[in-house]
């Protein structure tokens, strides 16, 4: 039996691998060819248009091993969805060899991220032996650009927007070199076939030559100028952290008065030093994605209170290309670095544009690279106590990328648009998912114009066209209208969503809950979307049960009055929330002057649409209390009320009584919470009072989910995005109750267009 056993284990045979998932641009390629190298197995593998396909001869007990060690210690970024294994007829090959790719019908391969610079490569910039000592494009297999250069798929170097540079011979043997870090490093250049870089100074060209370009940017820092530098994703605005007039500046050239910049820090001791940091967040902020990460800083007096006026987490990225890298750590002293755009308009990425658009700033530093897929820098938050994670914003080193283990099992090829606040289209092709970039407000005609660009130039990267198209249940949202278009133009159909249900459904799919038996309640909390009964919800609570998603419960509705001001005007909110409480109106009173109060009292009373919003009770607290009457950016009252009751648990998670509130078959009536407020409000500090809040909150989410005997609560929504609720909800509902929150995804609009393909597969299959 042993020597039988032997006799097969020596017979040389040829397989055939398949191996799907992230494993393209990861050094997957160079990784197998050492493997079977390794393993004396001959043969060759490439790049196809849905992984990577391997064929191999040799011994059996070789053959074994090998897919053994395929899975063990496949390179660090890429991803194994599944692994195909048949037996072939007998080839024989003379050695092992990486064959150039295809391209194929129909590509259907996973998307790689953008990854931040390794250490090994930034080892080699500041070193001074090295033969890449401070070149500003060092990649290797690990890291560097993916997404933000691809033209076309599969990813090798002729498909990218690097494909008018060809490597110099010392690259080509490093490119050509099995037991090299650059094998096959389809980013690969150096001093000598280096991408040209320029500075602009006033908008003439000031400086060619790299380390004379790297002392004047750092010069311009030091006297406090401003300077623009082409990253990954786009361009961002630079400047010395510590200059007032400076950061003054870009809030003007922005024409951005209080939202929060971030701040770039010259290494991760800096962020130690200076900032308090978690281990769960030093892995974020250290990793290939490189994100924004809010922290809070150890001494509020070290930040200009111009970073972040009024909050007290700054957001801090670490350099993340070889070029901030070299900056910074000559400058050794962290900067501003905010995207290069005024607000509400799309990042900057052509060269060009930003020669026209940014004649403002000192200086431009570019290079040829092209972007294809511009990005703004993602962010990523911990809440408070518990650190759980909260996507803010998912775009460079996330997407297009998305990880869930499961799939859309569906033969269609379908284009879901999302919604208008937090733009972002997601595509499901071959039952691969992929969900876009953080694209900005769709309200705004240049987002509007990228969007198109980019929902083109993606779906140019495959040879599918969409089958279907998805959107939000909103006619006047511009995405709407984008979908219904192309739907026109493609004659394709197009199914319509309501908002809150989309978000229910892409927190049910992003925790794989859709075929539990168990009825699931969904808490879909955010600002605004349009209702089935045309009002405007945003205070919602769905059951699911058996596939079927039914509402079972809302905010109370007040009138919706004076359109987007509404959202804009916290003290509306508070107006239209408490009409008819007469110790609120009293408060109130003195935010208008007597003929505003008197119209909008007027409006409120006739008004015919009427709204549900969560996001809107946010502010009507935020404004009784006097933390916001008008909101500068997006969501900033909610914030502060949010900060406000941080402050009042800053020692440690505490109870506290929750204000009072009524619930009739569903309806959360919370008009003696106003009134308690108004009560309250001069004997105790705005602080508790809004920590109150907070707990009252949590305490209808219970109220609601004990009527329903439900055990499991899932959350989405803008709402959610606020870390001490995401805290309180599991310090009091954990032991009762299961809860999901969103991880991967956004809980704010960016997870629209992922729950559109949640729900229409979900409805569509049998
Ligand atoms: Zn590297
Ligand atoms: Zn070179």
């Amino acid at each position: 039996m042993n020597d039988q056993k032997k006799s097969t284990k020596s017979i040389l045979k040829s397989q055939k691998i398949i191996i799907h998932g992230r494993v393209q641009g990861v050094g997957f390629r160079p990784f197998i060819y050492n493997l079977a190298h390794q393993n004396s197995l001959d043969g060759w593998i490439k790049n196809t248009h849905n992984g990577v396909e391997i064929h191999v001869t040799g011994l059996d007990k070789n053959h074994q091993k090998f897919i053994g060690l395929i899975q063990k210690n496949a390179p660090q970024h890429s991803v194994i969805r599944s692994i195909e294994v048949e037996e072939i007829q007998l080839n024989t090959f003379l050695d092992f060899e990486i064959l150039p790719s295809k391209e194929g019908t129909e590509n259907q391969i996973e998307l790689t991220p953008d990854f931040g610079v390794c250490d090994i490569c930034v080892e080699e910039i500041l070193n001074h032996s090295n033969s890449r000592l401070n070149y500003a494009f060092t990649t290797c297999t690990q890291c560097g650009p993916r997404y933000s250069i691809i033209e076309k798929l599969p990813f090798d170097r002729h498909t990218t927007t690097m494909a008018s540079y060809d490597m110099c011979p010392r690259c080509e043997s490093e490119y050509q070199n099995s037991s090299d870090r650059r094998f096959h490093g389809q980013t690969n250049s150096c001093p000598d076939c280096s991408i040209p870089m320029r500075l602009f100074f006033q908008n003439q060209l000031d400086e060619t030559n790299p380390e004379r370009i790297c002392e004047k940017v750092i010069e311009a820092w030091n006297k406090g100028m401003i300077v623009a530098i082409k990253g990954l994703g786009g361009y961002l605005l630079t400047t010395a952290v510590s200059n007032q007039e400076s950061v003054k500046y870009i809030r003007k050239i922005k024409h951005r008065e209080s939202k929060p910049f971030a701040v770039m820090c010259p290494d991760i001791k800096y962020v130690h030093d200076n900032f308090h940091i978690d281990p769960k967040e030093e892995v974020f902020l250290k990793s290939s994605v490189a994100p924004i990460v809010l922290l809070d800083p150890k001494d509020a007096s070290t930040f200009l209170d111009q970073i972040a006026p009024g909050l007290n987490k700054i957001g801090v990225m670490l350099p993340y290309t070889p070029l901030f890298h070299l900056l910074l750590n000559k400058y050794s002293k962290p900067i501003i670095a905010t995207s290069a755009n005024r607000t509400h308009d799309p990042i900057i990425y052509e060269d060009k544009e930003a020669l026209i658009r940014l004649s403002e700033v000192d200086f431009i530093l570019t290079y040829d690279r092209k972007i294809s897929f511009p990005q703004d820098d993602s962010l990523i938050a911990f809440s408070p106590f518990k650190k759980k994670q909260i996507t803010l914003r998912r775009s460079r080193g996330l997407a297009p990328s998305f990880h869930q283990s499961y799939s859309f099992p569906t033969d269609k090829t379908i284009l879901a648009f999302g919604a208008d606040m937090k733009g972002a289209f997601a595509y499901c092709t071959n039952t691969q998912v992929y969900l876009s970039q953080y694209l900005g407000d769709l309200s705004h005609f240049d987002v509007q114009q990228r969007t198109e660009i980019m929902i083109e130039r993606f779906i140019g990267l495959f040879k599918t066209k969409p089958d279907i198209v998805l959107v939000d249940k909103h006619p006047d949202y511009f995405s709407t209208r984008l979908g219904q278009d192309y739907s026109v133009s493609h004659e394709i159909p197009v199914y319509h969503f309501q908002h809150h249900r989309t978000h229910f459904g892409a927190i049910l799919s992003e925790h794989d809950l859709w075929n539990n038996e168990f009825p699931i309640l969904g808490i879909i909390w955010d600002g605004t979307g349009l209702g089935d009964d045309s009002n405007i919800w945003g205070g919602e609570f769905f059951i699911k049960e058996n596939s079927q998603i039914s509402r079972v419960g809302h905010l109370k509705y007040s009138s919706y009055i004076a359109g987007d001001k509404m959202a804009k005007e916290p003290r509306l909110s508070a107006l239209s929330f408490s009409e008819e409480i007469s110790e609120v109106s009293k408060l109130l009173k003195e935010k208008f002057t007597k003929q505003e109060w008197e119209n909008y009292l007027l409006l409120s009373k006739k008004s015919n649409l009427l709204t549900s919003s969560m996001g809107r009770l946010f502010d009507a607290v935020a404004s009784l209390i006097g933390l916001c009457d008008v909101n500068e950016y997006e969501g900033q009252a909610a914030i502060l009320l949010e900060q406000a009751a941080l402050r009042f648990v800053k020692h440690g998670l505490l109870d506290a009584e929750p204000f009072s509130f009524r619930i009739e078959d569903g309806v959360v009536d919370i008009k003696s919470m106003l009134r308690q407020i108004a009560q309250q409000k001069p004997e105790i500090t705005s602080e508790e009072i809004a920590f109150k809040f907070h707990i009252t909150l949590v305490e209808i989410i219970r109220r609601i989910a004990e009527e329903h005997k439900v055990n499991h609560l899932a959350f989405s929504g803008g709402v959610f995005q606020n870390g001490l609720l995401v805290d309180l909800l599991f310090h009091k509902l954990e032991n009762d109750f299961s809860l999901y929150f969103h991880q991967e995804l956004s809980p704010n609009d960016e997870n629209i267009a992922f729950g559109q393909l949640a729900l229409y597969i979900n409805s569509h299959s049998s």
